[in-house]
């Protein structure tokens, strides 16, 4: 559907006029001989606006991931993860395909975990137990509707992996979105991780890729581990360029997502069949339940698609997301169109 507000994930955004001219002009090498001068800006770039030594760009956040847990286990160790992380739940089981670790899924607050319950579940290592080696946080984290994990909560976390030798590696896929909303530099939540990746291909609206960041001899190692599962890319400043437009001048237009997202859950809270706080909206994602007197959730979709508004389903509720290629205009035609089916 051409014309339609699509609402399923800020991964629909398309690249920008000047994202476009960017591609068409970048100046490229062979970025797996090191010859990529524009892969080299955007990861010097990266690097210091995470305030880490190094980065590597990659071609998904799901690749980040897995090269920072690979990078930092290994077999016979286990992986601290919130239970509804995108780690745990939608990367295909990196962590035991690829990593060979245990993941040991912990409860939360809105996505932020309670430290204490973190250092109660470190394992000391014998014969029968394996060693807990690294922690993933995730900020926002999506399957809690855009949570901002709260600085506070980081720095506790970050001393109870340091009282045990433990690694920090954040899954900030949006962590622009969470400074934008809590006014934390990104670099004062990378400050509290020895790893972390953002995705460039999300709300900062670049066709491609993600980065991971961390110290020189950690993205050396990450180097190698993306050359053996495929990622080694060639002229690849051509995906590039758009990231270093994502990374430069997306972040500063990220609060009109946010404030899109407060108009439209503040609309939907107050429809029948939606279960939803409008506080709970910190960034750009709405997650809604659904229980309808005579909808289903896939009716419902199927009724607001008609209407020319898209959103998704996700672990037994409905997923909103505000990015640069929805505006006020379809946030208002979003509203009408679940107003309309909703109430009818
Ligand atoms: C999207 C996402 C990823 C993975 O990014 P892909 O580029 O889709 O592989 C990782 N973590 C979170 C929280 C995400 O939302």
């Amino acid at each position: 559907m051409a014309d339609a507000s699509d609402f399923r994930s800020d991964t629909v955004t398309r690249p920008t006029p000047a994202m476009r001219r960017a591609m068409a002009e970048a100046v490229v090498g062979d970025d797996v001989l090191g010859d990529d001068p524009t892969v080299q800006e955007l990861e010097a770039a990266a690097a210091a606006v995470m305030g880490k030594e190094a980065a590597l760009f990659v071609p998904s956040g799901t690749m980040a991931n897995a090269l920072a847990v690979k990078a930092w286990t290994s077999a016979l160790e286990e992986v601290i993860v919130e239970e509804k992380s995108h780690i745990f739940n939608m990367e295909s089981t990196h962590l035991t395909f690829i990593s060979r670790v245990m993941p040991r899924p912990l409860r939360s607050t809105r996505g932020a975990m309670d430290p204490e319950d973190i250092r109660r579940n470190i394992r000391t290592p014998n014969v029968h137990t394996p060693r807990t080696s690294l922690i993933c946080v995730e900020s926002t984290h999506n399957n809690w509707g855009g949570a901002v994990i709260p600085l506070e909560n980081l720095k506790a976390v970050r001393r109870v992996a340091l009282d045990h030798g433990i690694r920090v590696h954040i899954d900030g896929a949006r962590i622009f979105n969470a400074s934008v909303a809590s006014g934390v530099p990104v670099r004062d939540f990378a400050d509290q991780s020895d790893s972390i990746q953002f995705c460039l291909s999300k709300g900062l609206g670049a066709p491609i890729g993600s980065v991971l960041a961390a110290d020189t001899k950690t993205i050396d190692l990450a180097r190698r581990l993306r050359k053996a599962l495929g990622g080694g890319m060639r002229q690849v400043g051509v995906i590039a360029a758009p990231g270093l437009i994502a990374l430069g001048e997306m972040p500063a237009r990220l609060g009109q997502d946010h404030a899109r997202a407060k108009r439209l859950a503040a609309a939907l809270a107050g429809l029948p069949g939606v279960e939803l706080d409008p506080a709970s909206v910190e960034t750009n994602i709405i997650l809604i339940g659904f229980a309808h007197p005579r909808l289903t959730i896939p009716q419902f979709l199927a009724a607001l698609e008609a209407r020319g508004v898209l959103a998704l389903a996700v672990f037994g509720g409905i997923r909103f997301v505000t990015h640069k290629d929805v505006d006020d205009a379809d946030v208002e035609r979003a509203i009408e169109a679940a107003g309309a089916i909703l109430k009818g």
